[in-house]
């Protein structure tokens, strides 16, 4: 009895078994078909490995790239009942990551509409405008900041990129503030490399080897690059007020001196430069100074006046009449009655350097200051009983002089130049009475 209930098991566990086996082999699978776009690239078991593949896949690449990612490509799992499914998770992982293509979530630097850069985060983005506006902020204790301004139209916009179009932050500032100077080509010369290039002249690496199809960075000297210089992309108006201390020129003041015997002119007082306090509205662009106005200014000290006391001058010969010589010094070059294209040379010409001081031959009155094609610029005086002195071809009048002011002798009037019909600097000087020239060294004798 026990003996066939033994053997009835045994016979039935046979069969169990013969049945699983039959069961395995004649009953699919359930197992997962992992496709990259559409097009099969192995099977995985379980949707638990198909993510662990897919994350593994991921978090390399984004270690990689050290950012976060989206795979452009679209990757699906789809469960399929299989007879004896050859499962393949490294083909899987090979045929993702063959594939995959990625973009990451960046932040692009709008300038008048169109994208310059384009950074990893917002807050750089921020950052590297408030640094390029920092920049052009004076660091002078005197400047007040009124306003900074970029003057370009700004926005930071988020943007679905390739990891590999994030620029860094230093890149981005150099490329948006330097670069002023559009220079085209260079010399490779010794010692240099493409990045060094790069550097010194604010072309991005990218734009070197384009413009100069270099796949690596190898250069030779003497090899001509091109380049393509990134001008400056931002302008940063800054508004100041810049608090300045100026000095006021002292005047001179000419006074003849009584003793006609003195030649040499005289300081009876030195005087002395007065300041002023003066704050200036200052608009620069990108650093450079486009506009300046005077918004106050006060007197701190007044200035005192020089006084000079004329003598008659350093001439070799001695004045006999009013006169005294127009200048210190000098040569004659040519003098009066010497023919010309006009007639006869109608006063003495003392040749003497440019900017040599010309001093007024007598008291009088200013009739004339103005400007003639022969004269050049011109001085006129009129002095008592009929004489009248003209003084020209002057490389500049004195300051104060004006038609109808009152000089005295000695005062300075202008500058030897060679203005008008000369030829070379040197004061063509001529004395009238009553209208007729006379020979001005005749008022002068030995
Ligand atoms: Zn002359």
């Amino acid at each position: 009895m026990a003996r066939k209930i033994l053997c009835t098991g045994a016979i039935l566990l046979v069969i169990a078994l013969f049945a699983g086996s039959a069961w395995l082999l004649l009953t699919p699978r359930w197992v997962y078909q992992v496709s990259v776009e559409g097009s099969p690239v192995g099977m995985v078991k379980s949707l638990e490995e198909y993510k662990q593949i897919i994350e593994d896949i991921q978090s390399r690449a984004e270690k990689q790239w050290e950012c976060d990612l989206i795979m452009n490509e679209e990757i699906a799992a789809t469960r399929v009942r299989m007879w004896s499914p050859q499962l393949s998770p490294a083909s899987v992982r090979a045929g993702i990551e063959a594939a995959a293509t990625y973009q990451t979530k960046g932040w692009a630097i709008v300038i008048n509409g169109d994208t310059v850069a384009i950074v990893d985060r917002e807050q750089t983005a921020k950052d590297i405008l408030e640094e390029v506006k920092a920049r052009y902020l004076s660091q002078n204790k005197n400047c007040s900041l009124v306003s900074v301004n970029l003057q370009e139209a700004v926005s930071i916009e988020s943007a679905a990129v390739t990891p590999d179009s994030l620029m860094d932050k230093e890149a981005v500032l150099a490329m948006l503030v330097c670069g002023q100077e559009e220079i085209t080509s260079y010399v490779v010369q010794r010692g240099d490399t493409l990045s060094g290039i790069s550097r010194s002249h604010n072309v991005s690496l990218a734009t070197l080897r384009d413009a100069n199809a270099i796949a690596g960075d190898t250069i030779q000297v003497g090899q001509v690059l091109s380049l393509q210089s990134s001008k400056a992309l931002l302008h940063v108006k800054t508004v100041e007020e810049v608090a300045v201390t100026e000095t006021i020129a002292r005047a001179v003041k000419y006074k003849a001196n009584p003793d006609k015997t003195v030649r040499a002119d005289k300081v009876a007082e030195a005087g002395s430069d007065g300041k002023r306090a003066v704050t200036y509205r200052v608009v620069k662009v990108n650093g450079n100074e486009i506009s300046r106005k005077q918004v106050a200014a006060e007197v701190t000290k007044e200035p005192q006046a020089k006084v000079i006391m004329t003598g008659i001058g350093y001439w070799p010969t001695r004045p006999k009449g009013m006169f005294r010589f127009p200048v210190n010094g000098g040569t004659i070059s040519s003098r009066f009655g010497e023919p010309r294209s006009y007639g006869p040379h109608r006063g003495v010409d003392i040749a003497n350097p440019r900017g040599t001081p010309i001093y007024a031959a007598a008291s009088g009155t200013v009739t004339a200051k103005t400007r003639g094609s022969s004269y050049g610029r011109y001085i006129v005086i009129q002095h008592a009983n009929g004489y009248s002195t003209l003084y020209a071809h002057l490389s500049e009048f004195a300051g104060s002089l004006r038609v109808g002011s009152s000089v005295v002798r000695g005062q300075v009037i202008g500058r030897v130049g060679n203005s008008g019909r000369s030829s070379g600097p040197h004061l063509h000087w001529e004395v009238r009475r009553y209208g007729e020239a006379l020979n001005p060294l005749n008022f002068f004798g030995n």
